[in-house]
């Protein structure tokens, strides 16, 4: 609103020196009607000189005719001016015209005067009168852009004509006097009048041209196109943009013509096709508002315009015109990148679901048979690691080339994102083909890559899954995935069909998965523990805390079934911290001598807060840092190792032993031993396997005379009978042994009353007879 009284100001500022100059311009046009006016009245002032023969009127009609002429030929050489009057060529026209006036007026007042005053000729009075009345009333109209003017010269010729009257008294002179008077006041009324209406229309002609003038602006500088049609079918409007989009010469825009005309023209230009133009037409002369766009007649030109059609309301149309080629790219590039994959070009997720469930649809017959095959790459993570995402990115190209290669055209494949392809094998006669083509896919996928130099190797797993009568796109892609995981765990580099049992597997864990929620949230679960002897004093020294379920209908579930499933769902979070805090709580039970030892999973160990985790446990308990041992997993030192190196040595600061678990059924790397903080190492039962043989058993006392020489206790883990801890006992590296000889894991009540009569609280218990037998011996 501020903007627009703004703009009403400065338009008014702006159009005050244009209406002088206007107004002045209106005055000084009139180089006949001067040197008629003059001539007239100086024929008159003669007229009166020798009817009078008062001879200083000659004197009078020389005068007016000579500043008559005068005047005359100054509008005359204005009148020649070619350009328009400024407001500075105005100033200097307004002073040269409105002296002439005056001294005109002037010498017609004395003409007046001398005739009147001083003489009786009626006649002579009668002209003199008759042409200052009619001279002054046609100044009044032709001054009407100088009121003030006017005046003056009411006042310079009519004052002393209607003075001589006056004085030359008499009823009817001194009347016509004050009957002139009057009649020059209603005169000035008209000029004010006549000035004020042209003042107005001059402004408002202006303000239109101004408006204009905007509206050609905003017309031609619009991105649209716009052309206006009048109701009987002809060009009122066209815009620079709409004859530049068409091609149209400035001479078909200047004639105007039918729009029928202007529609040829763009057809010729090469505008628009024909047909596009036979539709435009109709559509101009419709009645209603419609869209359509045309598409360029030019192929290698391949624009697209869109068109809108609006009726106007007492009839004719405005077209407007929009090059939407731009638009049109972005649109089609947008739709290509939601429905391809960027990098390998190939179909991706969504693009292969909605085309799988199309052509499942219309794949009724139960004789046509398809196949999808669900592709996963094998050791592709390591190549992403060690040679970089570049690489990782082009070797994902190569294998999308590949499965091209391999395809028949029918054949639809598709990436599913990270290194996850899945083909849909169409019309095929059995079983036997997919087979055939889910080898050739792992074959030729193993085949070597030469990626930037690197030689590459990589291998595949494929799952497959074999249409059935009304199976839906989500229901293949869920089994293949099944599949998928099967051949993957069967060994990798391998195909698999789908079968309906596993299904069911995966419905099981999907129910134990369930169940395994509801069991944290319901504390269904229960530590057992599971003692650790001192093979010197032959006393607990720790106890391993073990977890159990105990499922209203699974009975008690092994830690085995539950530890990777609750890894998977990202569970072992909360339960190890529920562990780590029971069993710290648990210890704080037992002697003091006693410790007790965690399981922690790799998962669990390197989440963030691990530290405040043991550190809030330890508080919490009471239970002080030395009586605490955490079980890692080789698995866990090989993730991130300088984190997992900076984790370990803070809880061994805080006080916490760390022990390696399982020692030597993973990679068993003596770089561990060496490179991270670790105080026990648990050497895995699977090194008593055929220790009664000199091999096993000299491989098990090396890895424990090494341990131990690293400063570190030694454990052996899974000792059953006595001979085998006499075995391993033998040469004194082995400081710890666990197993069912001692003791199974048993609950929290049983424990204690194990680690009472390890530590002579209570008589000694029957499960402790090989302890004690040895401490007796
Ligand atoms: P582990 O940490 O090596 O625990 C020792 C496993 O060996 C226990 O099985 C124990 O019952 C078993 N065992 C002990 N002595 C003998 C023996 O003389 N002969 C035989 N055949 N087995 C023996 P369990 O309780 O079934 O636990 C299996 C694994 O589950 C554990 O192996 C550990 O890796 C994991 N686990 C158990 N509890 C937890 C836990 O609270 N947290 C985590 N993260 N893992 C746990
Ligand atoms: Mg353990
Ligand atoms: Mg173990």
């Amino acid at each position: 609103m501020q903007l627009v009284d703004q703009k009403k100001r400065s338009s008014q500022e702006e159009l005050e020196p244009v209406l002088y100059a206007a107004l002045i311009d209106s005055m000084c046009q009139n180089f006949w009607p001067m040197l008629f006016g003059s001539v007239c009245s100086a024929v008159a002032a003669l007229l009166t000189a020798l009817k009078t023969g008062n001879v200083w009127l000659w004197p009078c009609a020389v005068l007016i005719i000579g500043i008559g002429t005068i005047r005359a030929f100054q509008m005359r050489k204005y009148e020649r001016r070619t350009a328009v009057l400024t407001f500075e060529q105005a100033k200097h026209w307004e002073p040269r015209y409105a002296i002439g006036a005056m001294i005109y007026a002037g010498v017609l007042g004395v003409w007046c005067f001398l005739t009147i005053f001083g003489n009786d000729d009626a006649v002579a009075h009668m002209v003199c009168v008759a042409v200052t009345i009619g001279y002054t009333a046609g100044g009044a109209a032709r001054n009407y852009g100088s009121p003030k003017l006017i005046q003056y010269h009411i006042l310079l010729a009519c004052g002393p004509m209607s003075l001589a009257l006056a004085l030359h008294g008499g009823f009817y002179y001194v009347g016509l006097a004050v009957l002139l008077v009057l009649f020059f006041i209603g005169l000035k009324g008209i000029n004010l009048s006549l000035h004020a209406i042209f003042v107005k229309a001059l402004t408002s002609s202006f303000r239109e041209a101004a408006l204009a003038g905007q509206f050609d602006t905003a017309l031609n500088n619009m991105p649209h196109g716009l052309c206006m049609f009048r109701a009987d079918g002809r060009l009122a409007v066209m815009n620079h943009r709409f004859s530049e989009m068409m091609n149209l010469s400035d001479k078909l825009v200047q004639r105007g013509g039918s729009a029928s005309d202007i529609i040829d023209a763009c057809v010729s230009a090469g505008s628009i096709s024909a047909p596009s133009g036979r539709m435009i037409l109709a559509e101009i002369e419709n009645t209603q508002t419609r869209d359509m766009i045309t598409t360029d007649p030019d192929i290698a030109r391949n624009r697209s315009l869109s068109w809108t059609f609006q009726p106007m309301a007492g009839g004719g149309a405005v077209v407007l015109l929009e090059d939407i080629t731009e638009r049109r790219d972005a649109e089609a590039r947008i739709s290509h990148l939601a429905r391809y994959d960027e990098l390998t070009e190939l179909p991706n997720r969504v693009n292969f679901r909605d085309e799988i469930g199309r052509l499942l649809s219309i794949q009724q017959g139960a004789d046509q048979l398809s196949a999808l095959l669900f592709v996963d790459l094998d050791q592709f993570k390591q190549v992403n690691d060690t040679l970089g995402h570049p690489c990782g990115d082009q070797l994902l190209c190569a294998v999308a080339g590949r499965m091209r290669e391999m395809l028949r055209p029918e054949d639809f494949v598709a990436r599913f994102g990270g290194d996850e392809f899945v083909v849909f094998q169409q019309n095929i006669r059995s079983h036997e083909d997919a087979a055939v083509l889910a080898r050739r896919i792992v074959d030729r996928l193993s085949e070597r890559y030469r990626i930037d130099n690197h030689l590459v190797e990589i291998g595949a797993s494929v799952g497959i899954a074999m249409t059935t009568a009304g199976v839906s796109a989500d229901t293949l892609l869920k089994n293949a995935d099944m599949a998928l995981y099967r051949a993957k765990a069967d060994g990798r580099g391998t195909f698999c069909f789908f079968r309906e049992e596993m299904a069911q597997t995966v419905e099981a864990r999907r129910i134990l998965e369930l169940d395994l929620r509801k069991a944290l949230a319901n504390e269904e679960f229960e530590l057992f523990y599971q003692p650790l002897v001192n093979l010197k004093s032959g006393r607990i020294a720790t106890c391993e805390a073990l977890l159990r379920w105990n499922h209203p209908v699974r009975g008690t579930v092994s830690p085995i079934d539950i530890i990777p499933v609750a890894e998977d769902m990202g569970l072992i979070v909360d339960l190890g911290r529920w562990i780590l805090r029971k069993a710290c709580m648990e210890c704080m039970k037992w002697p003091e001598a006693v410790s007790v030892a965690v399981n922690f999973s790799p998962q669990q160990f390197h989440q963030r807060d691990v530290l405040s985790e043991v550190r809030y446990a330890l508080e919490v308990s009471g239970l002080p840092a030395h009586r605490l041992e955490i079980e890692i997993t080789e698995s866990s030192l090989l993730r991130n190792t300088q984190i997992t190196h900076d984790v370990l040595s803070q809880l061994h600061s805080l006080g916490v032993r760390i022990s390696l678990d399982d020692f030597g059924t993973g990679y068993s790397s003596l770089s561990y031993l060496h490179n991270f903080p670790l105080q026990k190492v648990k050497i895995d039962r699977s090194f008593l396997e055929g220790i009664d043989t000199d091999r096993p058993l000299t491989l098990l006392r090396g890895v424990a005379r090494l341990s131990a020489d690293l400063g570190m206790s030694v454990v052996v883990e899974g000792i059953e009978t006595t001979e085998q801890l006499e075995l391993i006992s033998a040469d004194g590296a082995v400081t710890e042994a666990q197993g069912y000889l001692f003791s199974r894991p048993v609950p929290a009540v049983r424990i204690r009353q194990l680690l009472n009569a390890s530590h002579g609280r209570r008589a000694p218990d029957d499960q402790l007879i090989a302890v004690s037998s040895r401490s007796i011996a």
